[in-house]
């Protein structure tokens, strides 16, 4: 799986002042299941040590001015950052991950002036900017909104999830894989998107008979952009209790109410996401309900990342 970071977050010593950015969680965690394309359009156009950078407000178009002699400087970042375009472009690419607040790599986070000096609120800086608008649909994140426990959480599920989907796309597909695809991403899709959800049911079932290519298509921007929503107690609490309704005869009155305490718990913020799924995940091995036990929705990502151990990683 690969993902795109800023150079300066994988630990380079390569912003303007020649210091680095290290984010630990990137590169020792995410980092035993991922391989980092690194970039720095900065570098590549100003070489490192280097006058810092700002955007400015010029006659309504953004400019990138240096900080030091207020030259213009906006040309020759937009040509690295159209050459670290490039380069990403011939990569299979899962997502992509910025440091925050630059003015090549923020992501709303770049502080905007006025030719007076005044800030005049926050944009995408420049390089980030080229990659939302050529990559509508791929996952991506700011070191800063990562520290969040609930944003990190979503967007690495979205990374495995994206990956999942690119793996199925090169491996030829077929409209049983697909049918078989969505099948496990049930309750992963619900408690993204309910409705999202029963629109990729229609469009598998293909009622229409549409090629299978145009499924596909249909599919994969459906199944992309489910995968973008961020999860919420309420909506996850609902997928938990239908979990749970898959045991309603097996379980004991004891197991039920263990079961049903640990969901409400979860959903008092008492406890993290980890217990009622563990729960599940429990009882679904002892009954042996393989259905469940097939859902990505219990496990979408490595489990030693622990991301779902953490109370604040549900809103
Ligand atoms: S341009 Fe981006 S990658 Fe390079 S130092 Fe600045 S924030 Fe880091």
């Amino acid at each position: 799986m690969k993902i795109a970071v800023s150079s300066c977050l994988l630990g380079e010593k390569i912003r303007f002042d020649g210091g680095d950015k290290h984010d630990h969680f990137i590169t020792d965690e995410l980092g035993k299941f991922a391989e980092f394309i690194p970039f720095c359009p900065e570098n590549l156009a100003f070489k490192t040590p280097r006058p810092s950078v700002r955007l400015v407000k010029v006659d309504g178009d953004i400019q990138v001015h240096s900080n030091k002699t207020g030259d213009d400087l906006t040309l020759p970042l937009l040509k690295t950052s159209q050459e670290e375009l490039t380069k990403l472009e011939s990569q299979p690419l899962c997502g992509i991950i910025f440091k925050s607040k630059s003015p090549s790599c923020g992501m709303k986070s770049a502080k905007l002036y006025l030719e007076n000096g005044f800030c005049d609120g926050k944009e995408d800086g420049v390089f980030m900017g080229m990659c939302r608008e050529r990559y509508p649909l791929l996952p991506m994140e700011e070191e800063g909104r990562l520290m969040d426990a609930w944003l990190r959480e979503n967007f690495v599920m979205q990374v495995f999830a994206y990956d999942r989907f690119e793996t199925l796309k090169a491996s030829t597909p077929t409209l049983g894989k697909l049918v078989r695809f969505h099948t496990v991403h049930k309750f992963m899709l619900q408690a993204k998107d309910e409705q999202l959800y029963r629109e990729l049911g229609n469009i598998v079932a293909n009622r229409d008979n549409h090629s299978f290519e145009t499924v596909f298509a249909m599919y994969e921007l459906g199944f992309k952009t489910a995968i973008g929503r961020k999860s919420s107690i309420k909506r996850t609490r609902n997928v938990l209790e239908h979990l749970a309704g898959f045991f309603k005869k097996e379980l004991s009155t004891g197991e039920k109410e263990i079961l049903h305490s640990h969901i409400q718990d979860y959903a008092d913020k008492i406890v993290p996401l980890i217990v009622p799924l563990s729960t599940i995940h429990l009882y679904a091995k002892k009954y042996e309900i393989i259905y469940l036990l097939e859902q990505v929705f219990l496990e979408p990502y490595p489990k030693t990342l622990a991301l779902r151990s953490h109370i604040d990683s549900g809103k």
